[in-house]
């Protein structure tokens, strides 16, 4: 298929667009490159660069590249930023993508994947959490992605437009050529990883006193190359849709620190903090539904694969992309 990555720069649209070319996909990459990396962008893909939000060329572009299909990543996805500047969450999440689903209209695209997130869920107290639970966005990004989902459910009824909404849980892993680097790094895996190359002293765990087993937060961490699966699967859905991508099982911060001081043999020093703002206790997916309905087979259910995977990018790249 001709495919259309919006934000195929990002760290989990990169490495979409690589498994899409590798399964003998077309791609053209679109990205801003405000967050993605030049370098990011699979060497094989046409590269486009621009925003969503301008409509003119989006619109251009769509007309032009004759797509069967579109994966769109292209949004911003730090909570803690959404809760200081909600309208950036809003306009770029919400109204620059209706740029994109309007022009997929216009010019007869068949179908959208669409990135969304286990935070359109909030807090549930059900785990774990299957797309029949309720969803409570507790911050504007998780609101930013459900409105979202919304639209596009509004978009399939009356343009016809097929699509499967993925909400990911802990994206997490690298592909041989591609990983996440973000400047600055929140995520956990990465941040543990620079206390064992030297580029920080200790990591930080984010409260001890949570109801859990050992007291730290428990996550569903899913590799990126298990969600680029599901977003392959997804372009050939027989309906219209949401899936929850997770493994099932969960790990917890000290868990997640034990594996990388054994993959890296570095003694990773570590030392408790307060909580951190709006962190529920647990979140795991239940996955069963795209098993089920689309085939999907995640190969790395491990902690050490996952871990292992990320430091052999980071060996391969010590100072992430160089563009
Ligand atoms: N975390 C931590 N120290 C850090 C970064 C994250 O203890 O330096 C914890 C965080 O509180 C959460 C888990 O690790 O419970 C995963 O956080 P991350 O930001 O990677 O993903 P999130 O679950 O917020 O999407």
């Amino acid at each position: 298929m001709k495919v259309l990555v919006a934000g195929g720069a990002g760290y989990i649209g990169s490495a979409c667009a690589e498994y899409l070319i590798d399964n003998g996909h077309q791609v053209s990459v679109f990205d801003s490159l405000i967050t993605g990396h030049r370098g990011a962008v699979d060497g094989r893909a046409e590269f486009i660069e621009g925003d969503l939000a301008d409509r003119a060329l989006v619109s251009d572009i769509m007309k032009k590249g004759s797509f069967e299909a579109i994966m769109h990543f292209a949004a911003f996805s730090l909570v803690g930023e959404s809760m200081k500047d909600p309208g950036k969450y809003f306009r770029n999440n919400i109204s620059n993508g209706i740029n994109l689903l309007d022009a997929a209209v216009e010019n007869k695209v068949r179908s959208i994947v669409f990135s969304s997130t286990a935070a359109t869920f909030g807090e549930p107290e059900e785990m774990p959490i299957t797309e029949e639970s309720r969803q409570l966005p507790i911050n504007p990004y998780g609101e930013s992605k459900l409105c979202f989902e919304k639209i596009l459910g509004w978009y399939n009824k009356i343009h016809g437009i097929q699509y499967a909404a993925l909400r990911y849980f802990n994206a997490s892993g690298a592909s041989e050529n591609f990983g996440e680097d973000h400047k600055p790094e929140t995520h956990l895996i990465p941040l543990i990883l620079q206390v064992a190359q030297g580029k920080r002293e200790k990591i930080m765990i984010y409260g001890d006193d949570y109801d859990t087993p050992d007291g730290t937060c428990v996550r569903d961490y899913i590799h990126i190359l298990d969600l680029a699966q599901a977003h392959m699967l997804a372009l050939n859905a027989p309906r219209s849709g949401h899936y929850n991508l997770g493994t099932g099982s969960g790990l917890s911060v000290k868990e997640i620190i034990d594996t990388a001081r054994k993959v890296t043999g570095h003694s990773i020093p570590a030392e408790i903090a307060p909580r951190r703002a709006g962190d529920p206790p647990r979140l795991i997916a239940g996955s069963d539904r795209i098993k089920k309905e689309l085939g999907w087979k995640p190969r790395f259910e491990s902690a050490d694969a996952i871990i292992e995977s990320v430091w052999k990018w980071m060996k391969k790249y010590p100072d992430g992309y160089k563009c």
